[in-house]
Parts: C-alpha cells; sequence; structure tokens
C-alpha cells in the first residue's frame, strides 16, 4: 500500500540510528532521506570537529606544562590549516561510515529535501514518496537575533570552515558553544572575548561551579564582558565592529553562539497540520505528533538537544511503536559536559535546583591543585562537588571541573542514576593518585 513502512527525514544522530535498526533488527522497509551530509550537526559541525578543535587547543597547554618536566620545544608552531585539512578528512571518512552502516542495514538513501504533501507523503527532488509513518528527525539550525548588521556576523558552522585562524575573536553567547569556541580559539592563540547580556555564562549549571569555571577560563586569558547588549554590527575594513549599549568591541570574527532552533521551516508541516510550540514539534511518549502517521525525535523536539539524547529517543520510539513498550524515555539525570578549557562536567541537581526544588541538602566540596599542576607550572586549579539529600543521604549533584571531567562524570552518573549515597561513595576506595579519587574522600560537608 505505502512504498515504505518508515520514512525517516534527516540523517542526523536520532535519525541514523532509528533507520538503521527499523531496518535490520525489526525487518522494515525503511528509507532515510539527507539533503546534507550523512551524520547532521553532530558529525559535520558539532561533537565531532568540535572535539578534535579541543585537542588541538589542549595540546598549548600539554606543551606548555612538559615543559615542567623536563620537555623541551624548539620552533613551537600551530597551523590551523593543518588541522582544518585532518578534520574534514576525517568527517568525509565518518559521512561514509554512516552512509554504509545505512546500506548494509537495508535502508534505502534518498538524497534531497522532503516536503510533506500529505500524512502519509513526502515530495522530493519533483517526486512523491509514500510510507506507513513518518519520522522527523530534522535537527535544528543556528538562531541569530534580529540585530541590525547580523549579516557580518558568523556562527559555528562558519567557524569549523575558517581558511586562517583569526587573530582577534569575538564570541556572542554564554551557553556550551559560546563557552567552548572561547576556549578553543583562546587556546590556539587568538585574543578572545566572550560578550554576554547576562551576568553569568551557562546560567542552568551550578552557579559556584560556573563562577569557579570563569574565573579559570579568565585566568587563562580570555575576556568575560558581562551584561552588554549589542545595539548592532558593522563591518570596517577587515574588522568586524559590536556597537553595544556600552562601548564599541572589535575583531576580525565576531561569532554568535546565541542558541539553536528546530530546523522545520520549510517541512511544510503547516500543509499536513503538525503541532509546534516555538518553532519545536509537540510529541507524545511514542515520540508521536498530533498527526497519528507522523513522530518526531531529536533537536527538532522540546527536549535536550544532545546527541545520546536523539539516539536514546530513537531506540524508545522503535520500543514504543514496534515493539512491547515497555521503554520510557528518562529525561532525569542526564550526564553534560562542556569541553572548554579546563574541562567541566556535572549530572544531576545543581545546587540552585536542589534548593528550588525544597531539598535539605549537605554539600561536600574541593578545591585543589591536581598533581600535575604541580610541577608542571600551570596555575590551572581543579574543583568538585557533591550535593547530597540530608533525608535519604542520595547524592542528587555530581559537579566538576578539571582534566578528563567528562570522562570521570560519567562513571559518576551511573551512581546518581542508580540513586546511590554517599555512604557509597564513602564505602569506594579511591584510586590513588587521582583527581577522581575526591569523590570518595570528602568526608566533611562545608
Ligand atoms: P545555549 O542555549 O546553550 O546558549 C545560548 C546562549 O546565547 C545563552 O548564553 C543565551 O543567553 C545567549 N543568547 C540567546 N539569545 C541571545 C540574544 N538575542 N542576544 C545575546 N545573547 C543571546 O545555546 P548554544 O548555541 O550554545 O547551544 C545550543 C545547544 O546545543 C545547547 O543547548 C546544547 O543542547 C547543544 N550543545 C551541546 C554541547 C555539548 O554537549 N558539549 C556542545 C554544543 C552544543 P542567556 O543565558 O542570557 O539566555
Amino acid at each position: 500500500m505505502y512504498d515504505y513502512d518508515l520514512l525517516v527525514i534527516g540523517a542526523g544522530s536520532g535519525g541514523v540510528r532509528a533507520s538503521r535498526m527499523a531496518s535490520s533488527d525489526l525487518g522494515l522497509k525503511v528509507a532515510i532521506v539527507e539533503d546534507n551530509m550523512m551524520g547532521g550537526t553532530c558529525v559535520n559541525v558539532g561533537c565531532v570537529p568540535k572535539k578534535l578543535f579541543t585537542y588541538a587547543g589542549d595540546f598549548a597547554h600539554s606543551l606548555e606544562d612538559a615543559k615542567g618536566y623536563g620537555w623541551n620545544y624548539k620552533n613551537q608552531s600551530f597551523d590551523w590549516k593543518i588541522l582544518r585539512k585532518n578534520k574534514d578528512k576525517e568527517i568525509k571518512r565518518l559521512n561514509n561510515v554512516y552512509e554504509n552502516m545505512l546500506k548494509n542495514a537495508g535502508v534505502d538513501i534518498i538524497n534531497g529535501y522532503a516536503t510533506f504533501v500529505d500524512k502519509n507523503t513526502v515530495r522530493i527532488n519533483n517526486k512523491n514518496y509514500t510510507a506507513e509513518r513518518i519520522l522527523i528527525s530534522a535537527g535544528a539550525t543556528t538562531s541569530l537575533p534580529d540585530t541590525s548588521g547580523i549579516e557580518h556576523a558568523k556562527t559555528s558552522f562558519d567557524a569549523f570552515y575558517l581558511d586562517k585562524l583569526p587573530n582577534e575573536v569575538i564570541i556572542v553567547g554564554g551557553g556550551y558553544i559560546a563557552v567552548e569556541f572561547a576556549s578553543i580559539f583562546n587556546n590556539l592563540g587568538a585574543k578572545t572575548k566572550l560578550l554576554l547580556r547576562g551576568d553569568r555564562i551557562l546560567r542552568e549549571f551550578d552557579n559556584e561551579t560556573v563562577d569557579f569555571v570563569s574565573n579559570q577560563m579568565q585566568e587563562l586569558g580570555i575576556e568575560i564582558i558581562y551584561n552588554t547588549d549589542i545595539k548592532k554590527l558593522s563591518k570596517k575594513n577587515n574588522k568586524t565592529i559590536c556597537h553595544t549599549d556600552k562601548k564599541d568591541f572589535s575583531a576580525e570574527l565576531v561569532m554568535y553562539a546565541t542558541g539553536r532552533k528546530p530546523y522545520t521551516d520549510k517541512l511544510g508541516l503547516q500543509q499536513v497540520g503538525v503541532k509546534t510550540r516555538n518553532g519545536a514539534i509537540k510529541v507524545n511518549d511514542d515520540f508521536q505528533t498530533n498527526i497519528p502517521s507522523i513522530y518526531a525525535l531529536g533537536d527538532v523536539i522540546d527536549k535536550m538537544q544532545l546527541t545520546p539524547v536523539a539516539l536514546s529517543e530513537a531506540m524508545t520510539f522503535l520500543n514504543r511503536v514496534y515493539g512491547d513498550k515497555t521503554k520510557k524515555m528518562d529525561y532525569e539525570n542526564i550526564p553534560t559536559a562542556i569541553f572548554c578549557y579546563p574541562n567541566m562536567a556535572t549530572v544531576g541537581l545543581s545546587q540552585e535546583q536542589a534548593t528550588e526544588q525544597g531539598y535539605k541538602f549537605d554539600i561536600y566540596k574541593s578545591n585543589f591543585k591536581p598533581m600535575k599542576n604541580t610541577i608542571s607550572g600551570s596555575n590551572c586549579r581543579s574543583f568538585v562537588k557533591l550535593i547530597v539529600d540530608k533525608n535519604t543521604q542520595k547524592v542528587l549533584g555530581v559537579h566538576m571541573i578539571g582534566d578528563d571531567a567528562s570522562e570521570i562524570i560519567q562513571g559518576m552518573a551511573i551512581a546518581v542514576k542508580a540513586g546511590l549515597k554517599k555512604s557509597d561513595f564513602d564505602n569506594t576506595i579511591g584510586i590513588h593518585p587521582t583527581s577522581a579519587e575526591e569523590f570518595v574522600t570528602m568526608r566533611t560537608p562545608s
């Protein structure tokens, strides 16, 4: 009756996972539609190239730190063109890996942009395709304010394809992307300013942890300019000027990282009556929209814009629509990392959220110089913090700043998800000498 059992729009993290498993594990006839590169934001202009750039920046510190350990480097230099070339090569490799994975799973790949014709039909390259179910996993795209002269601003997308490393950079915003790129540019040697409208970066995270990381970033040379509104942008010679309510700031590159919005504008959702809220598609626990044959997941819905969340949503979608319905997507205690320098990672409640939710809690924290920095000459310090429910003794939140925080917090997330108590942490023997052992050696609440 239909061309396909399932037609997926968008070959990003969620779409690829859903289509691949639907075809290979469930034996469904599946097609995936993509008008750009395989792998979506994460692979092409998100997590993967960002992490590669982060590694590049971190080497600046490793090289500096190594001197305290007796290493001597002559003619140390950094070549942006090599980084970009190798990054592009790796992304191309991953694009092919994704394409082959889909083909090997028996998924039909349709190159083009899909727009809805009716609740079971999309039009791609002037041809109609029908499916019993259509899953929208079209992702999100950069959201820019309506500021005069905004055409002079670049985005994180552009930053991945710069021909040269700028000498000076202004990054507008204080979220994940702004903070991560500020560290990347600063570590690679660009004079970096972070310009934000509010009074703190990473506003939704534990305030004390954020204050710690912002202080460290400033000590490492990033200028953070708070409470500043940009009135307009202009261009003079090769510089972009931010005219603010305070004064003008200019740089070779002005990059806006002011959030991302669901990529739904051109799908023709109105044509079929799919309901949205602020551009995000509304779905129920089965990831079903108000139109029964149409589903959505990943960055197009109003949840967390994170790759592992999209992957988990894809598995939950398959279970609930084609399986035994035993799974339900759980958005509690999702760990997350900000790959700034130093690294910050977190799981569970911030102190502010614990207060808001009415918990009575103890705080255990430690601010220390990691052993590596005792003779490296680096002034970077690490910070760990536990928030513990006074009544149940359950660990409600774990926060860390320091080397490998993202790796360490992944393990801590299992403990928080399992509802472990402070005594479970206390009964665990530390691995010495590490930074992570702090989590099991803090005895006195602060
Ligand atoms: P975020 O939502 O994290 O941050 C947006 C920032 O832009 C905030 O600081 C916000 O300020 C500011 N802002 C918003 N509108 C304006 C405006 N008109 N003028 C000035 N500033 C403005 O968005 P990002 O773009 O950084 O990232 C998008 C999403 O991508 C994240 O939410 C995250 O889910 C995902 N991501 C995850 C990463 C990871 O896991 N490591 C890395 C990168 C992205 P205010 O605080 O005042 O609202």
